[in-house]
Parts: C-alpha cells; sequence; structure tokens
C-alpha cells in the first residue's frame, strides 16, 4: 500500500476538554511499530460509554482524546512481528484485549486479559503510547482504540479478524454494546432454558441483553425502563413483557415479585445506576437468583442488605459480556450472518463522522441516534442517552 510506513494525515473527532464539543481536526496517525496494527476505520457506533468519559466522568487528565471504540474497519499496514493480519483484511477494534498468553487468557472463566490497553487503566480509560498527534499534541486514545478517526493503530493483541463477507456498518456493533448485553445473558447470567428473566434499560445494551435470554430459551422476559417508547423494540428482540416503574408506586421489585410468583431467575442491569443495580438483586429470586451488573458507573458505591446474598442470590458484574474478543466477535459476526442474532434492527440513523456533534447531542437528548459508514468513517447512532439518576426505580 502507498501509505505503509508512511504518517498518515485523516480527519478525526478530537476531545480537547471534557464538557466541550468534539473539534474535526486534521491528525497525523503514525506507521504501526512492532506488533501493532494500523486500520481503516470504516463505521462506528457511538456508546454511552464515550459520553460517560466526555460528560460524566472525573479524568481530566483524559484529555485532549479520540473517542470511540465500537468500530470496524480494514487493516491498511502491519508493524514487524505481525503475522495473523495483512493489509485489506476486515477487522473489528478490541478494548479488552486477548494476548492468549497471560493468565486471565488461558482461563476460561475470564476475559480480562492482563496485558490490554485499557486493562488496568479503568481510572483514566485512554492509552498514552498513543500513535495519534494533532498540532504537535499527543492525542489520548479512548480504551486503546479511537474509532472517531479515519485512522487508528492497536496492538494486534487488541484487534479481532472477522468473516470478509460481514458488513462493517452493522457489525461495528459488535465492537462494544450487543456483545455485552449478549454476552451478559449467555456468558455471564448464564441464563437458563425455560427460565424468567427481567433486564432493566433498554439501550442497546438492554436490547442485547433481551436478545441473549432469548437464544438461552428464556419463557419469560421481562423488560423494564421508564421511557415505554422502548417496549416496542424490545418485544423484536423477544421480550415478553413490560414494566415502567413510574406506573408503580411500590419498589419495582416488589412488583416483579408479584409477577413471578417470588422473583426472577436471572435480572440484568443495563443502565448504570447503583439504585437500579439495588433493584436488580431485589428482583431475583431467593435460593438461586442471579443478577448481572452491566450498566457502568463509578462514581458511587452501591448497597445492598446482606441478607439478600446470604438467602441465595448471587450478583456479578460482566465488562464486554465475558466475551475473550478474539475468540467471541468473530462467533458473534458469524451469528449475525446466520441470521441467528440481528444488528440491523439496533440501527435507527447514519451520519458521517462530521455529524459526530449532532449524533452526542441527540444522545444526550435521549432521541435516537446512531452511527457511520462509507469511505469516510459515518457514524451510526444508536439509542444511547443518559439516564436520569433522580429517576432511579429504586427509593432507598
Ligand atoms: P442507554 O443510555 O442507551 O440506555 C439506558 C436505558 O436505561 C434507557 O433506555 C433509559 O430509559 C433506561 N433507564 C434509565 N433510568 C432507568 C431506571 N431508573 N429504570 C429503568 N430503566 C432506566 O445506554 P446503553 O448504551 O444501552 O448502555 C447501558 C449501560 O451499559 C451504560 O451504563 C454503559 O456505560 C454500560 N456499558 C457497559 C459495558 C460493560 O462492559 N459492562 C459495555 C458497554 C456499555
Ligand atoms: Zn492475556
Amino acid at each position: 500500500m502507498a501509505t505503509a510506513g508512511k504518517v498518515i494525515r485523516c480527519k478525526a473527532a478530537v476531545a480537547w476538554e471534557p464538557n466541550k464539543p468534539l473539534v474535526m481536526e486534521e491528525i497525523e496517525v503514525a506507521p504501526p511499530q512492532a506488533n501493532e496494527v494500523r486500520i481503516k476505520i470504516v463505521a462506528t457506533g457511538v456508546c454511552h460509554t464515550d459520553l460517560y468519559h466526555l460528560f460524566e466522568g472525573m479524568h481530566k487528565d483524559g484529555f485532549p482524546v479520540v473517542l470511540g471504540h465500537e468500530g470496524a474497519g480494514i487493516v491498511e499496514s502491519v508493524g514487524t512481528g505481525v503475522t495473523e493480519f495483512q493489509p485489506g483484511d476486515k477487522v473489528i477494534p478490541l478494548f479488552i484485549s486477548q494476548c492468549r498468553e497471560c493468565r486471565f487468557c488461558k482461563s476460561p472463566k475470564t476475559n480480562q486479559c492482563v496485558k490490554g490497553w485499557a486493562a488496568d487503566r479503568y481510572d483514566v480509560m485512554a492509552l498514552e503510547e498513543t500513535r495519534l498527534t494533532c498540532k504537535g499534541k499527543k492525542l489520548l486514545q479512548f480504551l486503546g482504540t479511537s474509532t472517531f478517526s479515519e485512522y487508528t493503530v492497536l496492538n494486534q493483541i487488541a484487534v479481532a479478524k472477522i468473516d470478509p463477507a460481514a458488513p462493517l456498518d452493522k457489525v461495528c456493533l459488535l465492537g462494544c454494546g450487543v456483545c455485552t448485553g449478549f454476552g451478559a445473558a449467555v456468558n455471564t447470567a448464564k441464563v437458563e432454558a425455560g427460565s424468567t428473566c427481567a433486564v432493566f434499560g433498554l439501550g442497546a445494551v438492554g436490547l442485547a441483553a433481551v436478545m441473549g435470554c432469548k437464544a438461552a430459551g428464556a419463557q419469560r422476559i421481562i423488560a423494564v425502563d421508564i421511557n415505554p417508547e422502548k417496549f416496542e423494540k424490545a418485544k423484536v428482540f423477544g421480550a415478553t413483557e413490560f414494566v415502567n416503574p413510574k406506573d408503580h408506586s411500590r419498589p419495582i421489585s416488589q412488583v416483579l415479585a408479584e409477577m413471578t410468583d417470588g422473583g426472577v431467575d436471572f435480572s440484568l442491569e443495563c443502565v448504570g445506576n447503583v439504585g437500579v443495580m439495588r433493584s436488580a438483586l431485589e428482583s431475583c429470586v431467593k435460593g438461586w437468583g442471579v443478577s448481572v451488573l452491566v450498566g457502568w458507573t463509578d462514581l458511587q458505591d452501591f448497597a445492598a442488605r446482606p441478607i439478600q446474598l446470604i438467602a441465595g442470590r448471587t450478583w456479578k458484574g460482566t465488562l464486554f459480556g465475558g466475551f475473550k474478543g478474539k475468540d467471541g466477535v468473530p462467533e458473534m459476526v458469524k451469528a449475525y450472518l446466520d441470521k441467528k442474532v440481528k444488528l440491523d434492527e439496533f440501527i435507527t440513523h447514519n451520519m458521517t463522522l462530521d455529524q459526530v456533534n449532532d449524533a452526542v447531542k441527540l444522545m444526550k437528548n435521549g432521541q435516537w441516534c446512531l452511527i457511520l459508514s462509507g469511505d469516510k468513517v459515518d457514524l451510526l447512532e444508536r439509542r444511547e442517552h443518559f439516564q436520569d439518576p433522580v429517576l432511579s426505580c429504586f427509593q432507598p
């Protein structure tokens, strides 16, 4: 390729500081170093976690940064020592790497590779050894990925090769939200056939969790959201019943207990609100109920009465739905191509990278917003927005 070994100048949306609009800039993307892969990003989703970093997190040192971590693209060139990838391969960047060598990669029990760029950076959530610069300043790579750019560079342990037949403007959703929700149900909760499940929060992550519960053979899937507009969409993914906490004066756990003879078998919190996390736990049946934290927050502690666990409930969490990226993402791409999982139904808008601030605004205002595709990066929008913590369905 003509660009191999050279610095690439391209467009990227740069977050210079927190709480400010992203700025379209021409940036320089360095050639990949040893074990690295330079990728032309073709499509990317906008995930709540990008906005969390921009507006909600406390990481003032996490700027300037190029956000975006739910992307798909084509390998442009590779550094020395890379044998797994070649220019032209279709790939999905991974915010949780899979080195296949560390203690965690060797265990089937977790996906938390110890060598990952983002593995020990939950506090900053950005990679300092960046290959991106703008106006002489280094730009941090959010979660090591930075998909709001026409080109990015990742270590090969954080890249998944996918089927060449995969449409990148759809499968980019497997880079975060859809794998997270689906895997939370299938891999982490290990939802059982014939069971009753409750999914709290029906954004992309929650809808994917509903889809995972259905794939696992759940008999009843109760979808819980304070926005009734979400219910129609949840039905498409397999929800059988709907509960709006705003329709009830009692705690939602009581409502669910009455509907299910004492509580659900599995509950999944896909909001990122500590009050809802507690509600989801308390909605599980004693004896064997399993509740999974999927929603993201590190700003607050959560609380629960010990008796909830003493009585036999299990409380656990999931990162990226427990998928080991290099193994799991190509399998999910195949499941999409085989029509076993849905992706198109998540997408409501296609936008270009230039419109990224419109996408961010739509997400903030709770509008449907989605992603990008095309020869320049397009923004695929997804229903993403900030929940109002005051609207927690659990009143402590
Ligand atoms: P989203 O904002 O699109 O969806 C959240 C949904 O929750 C909305 O439909 C909203 O109406 C609903 N909601 C808000 N308050 C509620 C309440 N009190 N009760 C019931 N429903 C309520 O978000 P998303 O992109 O689907 O992401 C969901 C969460 O998952 C976020 O916190 C995100 O950061 C997190 N996340 C976690 C991982 C992980 O690896 N664990 C990965 C990706 C995203
Ligand atoms: Zn590893």
